[in-house]
């Protein structure tokens, strides 16, 4: 094989809990309004048909090495909002997954933030067009430690809640997703080739709202992940 014409960049990747090997990131998938008290706060349809799915690119990443991380406030954006999600980490992937086997290729969960230019978005939305630059900008995709299933099983209910400066501002269950984590895959997977490294945002609560430099966020998958992120 050639050699490359400039070195590549280093892989996106998350730290494991227990663990010195690292999850090198494939791709980013997100799906949209998946709880039904955010679709209503955003002003859309409460759907259970058709799931809306979106990505960023992998190296959007801000892996949190258990320290807590730093976020740049991005450019071009008067409205950054946060969304707190469940991360979904694959070690293996195909496609047509069926539901039933679908858990079997989860590796892992986290925490992150789906953080979105929330004017761009609402730009995008009237006039029709793609929301990569509303979702899928540089330093777009913090996310915490991963916890392998080993650890923690497959949650069914668990508190999703992130604080902002020491108050509360969001507040979910798991257990209220519209789709849940087997029928993503199972969705995904009918239009991609899914593959180990694959992360999942499976989607945020209600009470998502604007950051503005300073913000000290605290993410938490209650009992499983959190996450610690200051806004620069
Ligand atoms: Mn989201």
């Amino acid at each position: 094989m050639s050699a490359y014409a400039f070195p590549p960049p280093p892989h996106p990747s998350l730290a494991i809990a227990g663990s010195d090997a690292r999850l090198a990131v494939h791709r980013i998938y997100c799906i949209g309004r998946n709880y039904a008290e955010h679709a209503r706060e955003m002003g859309a349809p409460v759907e259970r048909g058709q799931p809306l799915f979106f990505m960023k690119p992998a190296d959007a990443l801000v892996a949190d090495e258990g320290h807590g991380i730093e976020v740049p406030y991005p450019p071009a954006t008067q409205e950054l909002h946060h969304e707190v999600e469940m991360i979904v980490a694959l070690a293996r992937g195909g496609r047509d997954i069926a539901r039933e086997h679908a858990l079997d290729c989860v590796h892992g969960y986290g925490v992150g933030l789906d953080l979105t230019r929330r004017d761009l978005q609402a730009i995008a939305k009237t006039k029709g067009q793609p929301w990569d630059a509303a979702k899928g900008f540089d330093a777009s995709a913090p996310a915490s430690v991963l916890v392998p299933v080993a650890r923690c099983g497959h949650p069914q209910a668990a508190a999703l809640t992130l604080a902002i400066n020491g108050e509360q501002r969001q507040h979910g269950d798991i257990a209220d997703m519209l789709f849940d984590v087997a029928a993503i895959i199972h969705e995904l997977s009918l239009l991609w080739t899914l593959a180990p490294g694959d992360l999942i945002y499976t989607g945020t609560p209600a009470g998502v709202g604007p950051l503005v430099r300073g913000d000290r966020l605290e993410a938490s998958l209650t009992g499983i992940a959190g996450l610690h992120a200051h806004i620069t």
